[in-house]
């Protein structure tokens, strides 16, 4: 088969490497190789690897950290078959931390009940990752399309009159607009950080795999999840100070220097991490906004001088080009988005509900991560389901792509929600005709303007009252989508309004979703909400 893979973190080069040996690949990405979320992932990958750990206990904590929401049968594969796969990464020539004994390091990492956090470089996990993985891909034969855009999918009727991918439209790196014909796509193409106005993630996280994948009628589930994270450097470009720092002892300090997450949760600086980002939210709060501070100086005394440094060396350097030494002084800090529990739906294998679609790593929803995703769970996830992808492309080669049977969905009428509010800013079927703008310059909306809007009414906070005006402006919004940049903000405007109207819909708090004005987590809303457009339905899903 032809497979064309969409990305180059960690998802889209494992699934690339292990497809390469039974079908011809193609691998498209849109920066340079190794610009992904996966490149500047720090803190580590989790894994039961160590005799005193079991999955047992780390489907437990998954489970929890997912706030009734998580696809058990989901967990069970992420946590049963992840020290394996941490073994095979390790045998692709990933050198993961050692302590002197020679053993694998580990940390410890918020919610987690073991220290089964292993990394590299210090706090460098994903580059070192990517590195190992390029290297791999390099090895072998896989045709590379760099600086290479996805612009959409191209959705075909077979001859039994099912919907099926059949290629992406990509525009070139000279501008230029081409096609590449596939059997199979699998979408690695990751979160969408860029909708927020303060994110960890980097700049190419602008949603286009996930939105390309409801444009051409895939299910979207979750969406209303975003995890933010608790502690950004409070500068521009937001980079982030891993929660390992917290693991290891940092605290948290409001501008008076008084620890206050222990008034928030018993855990205190090591409660899960939406707990964290809104104790910290409530205490910016308290101080006109001002940033909270981390203080990590304790660390150096606890251990030895020069430990920070060692332990984190990238974090260090971030701190020093700011300007401040946090071997001496605590370092101020904000929440900032940071991973979509959200994405194309999935089943075990990556298969989306559209035939010859398969999507992998932050940009699925396999339903591991339910409401709230745990710490170091996601590089796991994108490998675990990876590899389980490429092995569901062998086992699909010769027969149409099945499409995927998804989660059990309730299919009563009263479930299902009419979605006519949410405009469709673009189509797969317009997808090959060149870019245009969606609309007039009257509602014409910059990235900035979508970001901001996003940051205050669809952030860590949310109610119906600003969330309905937020969802009556994007419906108003328009961009204009003749460039990248421009094709890029059009998916931030599609996902944002799919973000906004799922927060509406779901009248809870649960995990990352947190409603002020329904603060409570309710039974008969223990279920994922799943997006299509083609039915413009939302269907509400009851777990088994
Ligand atoms: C600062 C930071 C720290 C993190 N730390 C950790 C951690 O310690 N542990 C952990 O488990 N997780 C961590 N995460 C999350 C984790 O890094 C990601 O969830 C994971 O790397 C996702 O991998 P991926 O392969 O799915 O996507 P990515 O690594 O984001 O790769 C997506 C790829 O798709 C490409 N792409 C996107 N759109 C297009 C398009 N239209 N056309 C062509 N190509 C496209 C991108 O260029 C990129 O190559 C962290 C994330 C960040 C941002």
């Amino acid at each position: 088969m032809r497979v064309v893979v969409v990305g180059t973190g960690i998802a889209g080069l494992i699934t690339a490497y292990r497809a390469s040996a039974q079908h011809d690949v193609v691998l498209v990405t849109k920066a340079e190789l190794a610009e992904s979320n996966t490149k500047y992932a720090q803190g580590g990958i989790a894994a039961a690897l160590f005799p005193d750990d079991s999955a047992a206990s780390h489907i437990e904590d998954t489970l929890r950290a997912g706030a009734g929401l998580c696809d058990l049968p989901a967990v069970e594969v992420l946590c049963t078959e992840g020290p394996q796969r941490v073994r095979d990464l390790i045998a692709l020539g990933v050198e993961f931390d050692r302590a002197a004994d020679g053993e694998l390091a580990r940390g410890h990492e918020a919610a987690h009940s073991a220290r089964r956090v292993i990394h590299a470089g210090g706090d460098a996990t994903g580059l070192a990752i990517e590195v190992a993985l390029l290297r791999a891909v390099r090895s072998i034969a896989v045709e590379v399309h760099e600086h290479t855009f996805m612009r959409d999918l191209v959705v075909e009727r077979d001859t039994e009159g099912a919907e099926r991918v059949v290629g992406i439209d990509a525009v070139a790196p000279d501008g230029s607009a081409f096609r590449i014909d596939a059997d199979v796509v699998v979408l690695a193409s990751g979160g969408a950080g860029q909708l927020y106005r303060h994110t960890t993630n980097p700049a190419v996280t602008t949603g286009d795999g996930i939105a390309a994948a409801w444009r051409a009628g895939a299910e979207l589930a979750d969406v209303e999840f975003y995890q933010f994270h608790p502690t950004a450097l409070a500068v521009p470009g937001s980079p982030l100070v891993s929660e390992a720092v917290r693991g290891e002892g940092a605290v948290l300090l409001d501008e008076h220097g008084r620890r206050f997450m222990f008034d928030v949760h018993p855990d205190g600086e090591l409660a899960p991490r939406d707990v964290v980002a809104r104790g910290i939210a409530a205490a910016m709060a308290r101080q006109e906004g001002r940033p909270v501070l981390l203080d990590a100086t304790g660390l150096e005394a606890a251990h030895h001088p020069g430990f920070l440094e060692e332990r984190f060396p990238s974090i260090t350097r971030v701190t020093r080009e700011h300007g401040f030494d946090w071997t001496r002084e605590p370092v101020p800090v904000t929440p900032a988005a940071h991973y979509w529990m959200g994405g194309v739906r999935t089943d075990l294998d990556g298969r989306t509900t559209l035939r010859g679609l398969y999507a992998v790593g932050e940009a699925a929803c396999t339903g591991v991560h339910g409401a709230n995703r745990l710490a170091s769970n996601s590089l796991l996830e994108s490998l675990v389901f990876a590899w389980r992808a490429a092995d569901a492309l062998d086992a699909d080669a010769g027969t149409a792509p099945p499409a995927g049977e998804g989660r059990r969905l309730e299919s009563a009428a009263s479930r299902v929600h009419r979605l006519e509010v949410v405009p469709r800013s673009g189509s797969a079927a317009s997808a090959s005709r060149s870019p245009r703008p969606v609309a007039g310059a009257a509602g014409a909306a910059t990235r900035a303007d979508i970001q901001n809007l996003m940051w205050a009414a669809v952030g860590l906070e949310r109610d119906a009252t600003t969330l309905r005006t937020a969802a009556e402006t994007l419906a108003e919004w328009s961009v204009d989508a003749t460039t990248v940049a421009g094709l890029e903000d059009r998916n931030l405007l599609d996902l944002a309004r799919i973000v906004t109207h799922a927060a509406l819909v779901r009248e809870e708090s649960r995990g990352a979703h947190d409603r002020t004005d329904a603060p409570e987590t309710r039974e008969e809303w223990r279920h994922s909400l799943a997006w299509h457009l083609e039915a413009a339905a939302l269907t509400e899903e009851v777990p088994a």
